[in-house]
This record gives C-alpha cells, sequence and structure tokens, in this order.
C-alpha cells in the first residue's frame, strides 16, 4: 500500500508540524482511511518531497510529523499548453493530462468558435493538483484565466516558440518541425472543435515565431490532439529523453 502522496504549500523540513486543511484531511482520513500512525508523503516545488506521520487525526482535522526527504524537487520544461476550452469533460481531460505530461502553463484561449466560454480555474486547479499527486510531479501547473486569442498573439514573447497544430494539411509534420530547432521555450496551441478561422489563421501564421505543425493526416479532437503534441513535444525536446528519477 503506498503512502498517499499530497501537495502541501507549506515550508517541509526536519521536524516541521503541518496542519492540513478540511479538504485534505477529509480525502486523508475518510476517503484513504489514514489513521495516527500512518504516513504520508507532502511535497512542493521548493522542498522537494517528504515523508511525514500522522499524528493527531480527528475531526478539527489531520496533523502530520515532518520526517526526512524523500527526493529533491525537480522541475518541469518550460512549455505552455494554450487551448480552446471545449465541452467540460474533453477540457477536464485535457488539464489532467497536461499536467501528467508535464506542461509548466496551462492557458485557456478564446478563439472566435469557442464555444465553452466560462472556464472554472478553481475547478481546473483542483483536478491539476490531483494530477500532479497522482503523476509524481512536484510543482502545480499555473493555470490562466481564459484569454482572447489576438491578445494573447498581440503580447507575444520575442523568445517562445509557438508550436500550432494546425488541421490544414499543409503544415511540416510535428516531429520533422522541431528537428533541429530550438524549442527550450516552447508553447504548444490547440484549437476548438470548430477550428481556427481563416483569418485567424493568417494572425498565428504571422507570428515570427509561429511553427505550424501537423499531427498526421486524420482530424484528431482537440482533446487527443492536446495529448499527442504534448507527448510528441516531450519525447523530442522535454524530458523525457531524461527518464524518472531515482528515489534517494
Ligand atoms: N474544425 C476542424 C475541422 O473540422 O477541420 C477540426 C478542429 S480539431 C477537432 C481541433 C483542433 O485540434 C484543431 O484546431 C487543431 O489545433 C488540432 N488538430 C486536430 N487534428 C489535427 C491534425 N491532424 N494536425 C494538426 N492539428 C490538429
Amino acid at each position: 500500500m503506498t503512502d498517499p502522496r499530497l501537495y502541501c504549500d507549506q515550508t517541509l523540513s526536519p521536524a516541521a508540524e503541518i496542519r492540513l486543511g478540511r479538504d485534505e484531511s477529509h480525502y486523508l482520513i475518510s476517503v484513504m482511511r489514514r489513521k495516527t500512525g500512518d504516513k504520508v508523503r507532502l511535497f512542493n516545488a521548493q522542498d522537494g518531497e517528504w515523508v511525514a506521520d500522522i499524528v493527531a487525526a480527528d475531526r478539527k482535522g489531520a496533523v502530520l510529523h515532518v520526517g526526512d526527504r524523500l527526493r529533491v524537487a525537480q522541475g518541469v520544461p518550460d512549455l505552455d499548453l494554450l487551448f480552446a476550452p471545449v465541452k467540460k469533460a474533453r477540457t477536464d481531460f485535457i488539464v489532467e493530462k497536461a499536467t501528467e505530461l508535464g506542461a509548466r502553463r496551462i492557458r485557456p484561449v478564446l478563439t472566435q468558435r469557442t464555444i465553452a466560454d466560462k472556464v472554472r480555474i478553481d475547478r481546473l486547479g483542483a483536478l491539476a493538483k490531483e494530477a500532479a499527486e497522482q503523476t509524481e510531479r512536484f510543482d502545480l501547473p499555473e493555470i490562466f484565466e481564459a484569454e482572447k486569442l489576438s491578445a494573447i498573439l498581440d503580447a507575444w514573447p520575442a523568445d517562445r516558440v509557438l508550436i500550432y497544430c494546425d488541421e490544414a494539411g499543409d503544415a511540416l509534420p510535428m516531429a520533422d518541425a522541431l528537428r533541429d530547432r530550438p524549442t527550450q521555450k516552447a508553447a504548444i496551441l490547440i484549437g476548438p472543435e470548430g477550428g481556427f478561422t481563416p483569418e485567424e489563421r493568417d494572425r498565428i501564421r504571422s507570428l515570427p515565431l509561429a511553427l505550424p505543425v501537423s499531427l498526421g493526416p486524420r482530424i484528431l479532437r482537440a482533446d487527443t490532439a492536446a495529448a499527442a503534441a504534448l507527448s510528441l513535444w516531450q519525447s523530442q525536446c522535454g524530458d523525457w529523453a531524461g527518464g524518472a528519477q531515482p528515489r534517494e
């Protein structure tokens, strides 16, 4: 039985006492059925991962006593995912997969054909936290408020390549397009179910750092396209080459 793994934004250090919030306490005591004396793994991006003992578990919540550090924190590559929000379940899937696949920032983008314009950041944040806990990540992806595509493109930074997933068929396969191309700082852009309008397409392609790519001959759903593009980038430019980090 592996010890539960919880994200903790409090400082983790030897003998520190951590009082968990209501949701985490409920999860630990009522859902995971842990009790006094059981162990928990706590982590954050600054302090890494630590083992802690449950020293109190009652109605007021759970109190943990921090022991040894298990692993130093390891960051994720400087990769952003920009996606047009789709139906709720698919948007949830995109955020969960982007967290598992190591996106550092997740940015909902409002395009002309975007259907879902109401994006609950708090709910997506909770989803990303759960995915980070399960995927042995040390940090939580930063989730932005939804923004208009035009505003994002107007303010595009001069040092970040914009990998634009373009289903129109005249773009290079993503693997070829990435070859020999510095993409340390990158962003992947995924359109809505209805695709980008011709004007949006021209605007994106006019960006000096835009890199149109194809994800093959079939039209993928937006959530599939997001998972495919993130996987391709990680395997070619990201941290998949390095393999998992050994435990101390
Ligand atoms: N409305 C478009 C159509 O019917 O032609 C399909 C849009 S697709 C469902 C949603 C988004 O996924 C696209 O805007 C694009 O960013 C990405 N996508 C899907 N299939 C792709 C492919 N084969 N190559 C590149 N991007 C793709």
